[in-house]
């Protein structure tokens, strides 16, 4: 099972359609459960923004022990110390990973969101858990697993992970489960 870790009041639909995808993208089933509400110890008062690792790590920390991967979904600004923002982060091969709504909802917050930006969430989202799963960034622009700079970049890429990258994940499923 793959815990979905919302972050305050998020909209049901941007919920559910992120565990839609787990489901067809990973094949596990997921619950829906708060690990973390605050977020504040996370808190840069310089940059006024939320450092990604330090969450991780709270995360991880707090995860039953039913789930094999957590996600968090969350509102805030979140970065690492050399990037200026990111819409995201995982632990590479570890349990926990999270999203951020911010920069992809355009700063709005995440109870009103229209179709547009709920698909670009959910990738971001599918990405940062392939990511637990072991995969890398993928040079092939249409994958999942692509690197993505900006918002535009996120909606050209599909929602599919490259055939490549589809092998290396059933590899390290099966991995797991020996
Ligand atoms: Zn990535
Ligand atoms: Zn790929």
């Amino acid at each position: 099972m793959i815990l979905i870790s919302p972050v305050g009041d998020l909209s049901d639909e941007l919920v559910e359609a992120i565990g839609g995808e787990i489901k067809r993208v990973f094949g596990f089933a997921t619950e829906i459960e708060p690990v973390l509400q605050d977020l504040s110890f996370a808190l840069d008062q310089n940059r006024n923004q939320h450092h990604s690792t330090m969450i991780l790590e709270q995360l991880a920390a707090n995860t039953p022990a039913k789930a094999i991967k957590v996600i968090a979904i969350a509102q805030v600004d979140l970065f690492i110390p050399i990037l200026t923002h990111v819409y995201g982060e995982a632990q590479l091969g570890g349990t926990a990973c999270i999203v951020s709504t911010f920069r992809l909802n355009e700063g709005r917050s995440g109870m009103n969101i229209s179709r547009k930006y709920i698909d670009r969430i959910v990738k971001e989202a599918i990405h940062e858990l392939g990511h637990t799963f072991n995969l890398r960034h993928c040079p092939e622009d249409s994958c999942i697993m692509h690197y993505c700079r900006n918002e535009e970049d996120v909606d050209r890429k599909s929602d599919q992970l490259c055939r490549y990258c589809k092998v290396m994940l059933e590899d390290e499923i099966t991995r797991s489960k020996k």
